[in-house]
């Protein structure tokens, strides 16, 4: 389907531009507004409402409001409203799919896959709001009785990234709802139209006004500062960087605040000279290129047994040399341009340093010329074991290729670094596969798969690379608390 600009015209102007504030679409506190931008043409999308910090307690104050109410609603009920958001996105997916592309530049492709990864949280949600079960027991005495409930931790916020606008935020909103809490959402400025119509589209699925307030901004910490330091916050689920993790989790320690804690990543992808050389490219060009390379899942390090890293070094190349660059919309296009200038010039900087110490640029290396901050889709080959593009989290298009000879070696590599995400392994011996997922420490392992992310699944990190899971039955524990009740023995007289 060719994208037209009245086609993007009639999108950008259904979305809501307003902070969304106990149910009503609403002006900053001080009018103020910032712009969102598409990063394959530099050109303004549309301008929203910026909240100041009274905006942010307002949004508190919403949540706080709601939160009787809300916890005591049906589970059943809860769940028909995840459940009817989730028809309404799939009817509305080449929307959202849309919108991504436009505000974050993957190609739309990528962006339906996304809509259908994103919403799936939405339904696993409505069906984890219905099982929420507790337990009952005689003390170990034989005589008081035990009852254990699961309760919603209470107001939440939820500050998410720019690099997966609808998924991010369902992988949050969806077990907060399920749990029943109420929330404040911020999304990240680069990308938070996704939001604004996912909002809209929970509201129309039936959700009570003050459960989900979501308030962009030009200032993240103006919005959460004065949140986190209000004592009626009682959690905080942030995906983002290391570093900005770090100091949320200061914050938290204030007030003695739940968190869940999605940070960033440093993914080895080991491939074994047993392994399927062409199923392992396949699976590394899904695990290096999906999103162009700007996941927390993203393949960092590519570490290959020497005596076939030639082979797959030459076969990786020519698949990466054969992606299209281009604005998302376009069909032909198989890879974005990064999110802004500066995401791509620090790219480029972790490419040079490599070259200096002695890695070669088996294809790419270069920023590409003309509109928006598109990078060449690049292999390097031969990276010395201290370069820094190994340590550092890349986030682009960009895969450093380094050998060892043994799995010991492997599985030393592997670890060398203070995070633990995600981490892929390509082997044809099931043997192995057991030994290398016992001793490596990350919190996911693909075995023989580049795509590892589900809705079913627990999504999360050791190390620096956070705190909690998302998705599967660990992600709605993440919203929930235990309160215990003692029973006094029935039988005493
Ligand atoms: P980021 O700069 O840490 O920003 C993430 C969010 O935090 C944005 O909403 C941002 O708001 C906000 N923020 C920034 N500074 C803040 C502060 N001082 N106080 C409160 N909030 C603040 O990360 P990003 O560049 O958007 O995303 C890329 C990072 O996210 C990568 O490291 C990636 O690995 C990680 N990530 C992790 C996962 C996971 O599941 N583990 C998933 C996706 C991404 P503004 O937009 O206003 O700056």
């Amino acid at each position: 389907m060719t994208i037209t600009p009245e086609r993007e015209a009639e999108l950008l102007a259904s979305v809501p531009t307003g902070l969304l504030i106990d149910g009503e679409w609403r002006d900053a506190s001080d009018g103020g507004t910032f712009d969102v931008h598409d990063p394959a043409t530099g050109k303004v999308l549309a301008t929203l409402a910026s909240a100041t910090s009274e905006d942010a307690l307002a949004a508190l104050d919403a949540a706080d409001a709601a939160q009787g109410q809300w916890a005591l609603t049906p589970a059943r009920e809860r769940s028909n409203i995840l459940r009817r958001a989730f028809d309404l996105i799939n009817e509305r997916a080449e929307d959202f799919a849309l919108l991504m592309t436009l505000e974050m530049g993957k190609p739309l492709a990528e962006a339906r896959g996304e809509v259908t990864y994103g919403n799936e949280f939405l339904r696993w949600f409505s069906e984890e709001a219905v099982r929420d079960y507790g337990r009952y027991l005689t003390t170990p005495e034989g005589k008081n009785k035990i009852l254990v409930q699961n309760k919603p931790v209470g107001p939440c916020l939820l500050i998410t990234p720019w690099n997966f606008p609808l998924a991010m935020a369902t992988r949050k909103v969806g077990p907060a709802i399920a749990a029943g809490c109420t929330m404040v959402l911020k999304p990240a400025k680069l990308t938070p139209l996704t939001s604004q119509l996912f909002a809209a589209t929970l509201l129309e699925a039936g959700l009570p006004a003050g459960v989900l307030n979501v308030v962009s901004g030009k200032s993240a910490s103006s919005i959460s500062g004065p949140v986190m330091a209000d004592p009626r916050l009682r959690k905080v689920s942030f995906t983002g960087s290391t570093p900005v993790g770090k100091r949320l989790l200061k914050d938290a320690a204030d007030n003695v605040l739940r968190t869940s804690m999605e940070l960033g990543g440093n993914a080895p992808f080991l491939v074994f000279d047993d392994a399927d050389l062409d199923k392992a490219v396949e699976g590394a060009m899904a695990a290096k290129m999906r999103n162009m390379g700007e996941a927390c899942t993203a393949a960092n390090r590519f570490l290959v047994q020497d005596t076939v890293a030639e082979e797959f070094t030459r076969k990786f190349a020519e698949a990466m040399s054969s992606l299209t660059p281009g604005r998302g919309t376009e069909e032909a296009s198989t890879v974005g341009p990064l999110i802004d200038s500066g995401a791509r010039d620090d790219v480029h900087a972790l490419v040079s340093d490599a070259v200096a110490a002695g890695a070669v640029a088996v294809t790419g290396g270069e920023p590409l010329a003309g509109d928006g901050y598109f990078y060449a889709p690049t292999v390097l080959g031969g990276v010395p074991n201290d370069a820094e593009i190994l340590r550092e989290e890349i986030f682009g298009p960009v895969a450093p290729v380094t050998t060892f000879s043994t799995e010991e070696e492997a599985i030393a590599l592997a670890n060398a670094s203070e995070y633990g995400l995600a981490s892929y392994l390509f082997t044809s011996d099931y043997a192995r596969m057991f030994r290398v997922a016992e001793q490596i420490e990350f919190g996911m392992v693909g075995f023989n798969a580049g795509v590892i992310s589900n809705a079913a699944a627990p999504f999360g990190g050791v190390k620096q690379s956070g705190l909690g899971r998302e998705g599967g039955s660990e992600g709605i524990a993440e919203y929930s608390t235990v309160q215990y009740i003692g029973i006094a023995d029935p039988y005493a007289k």
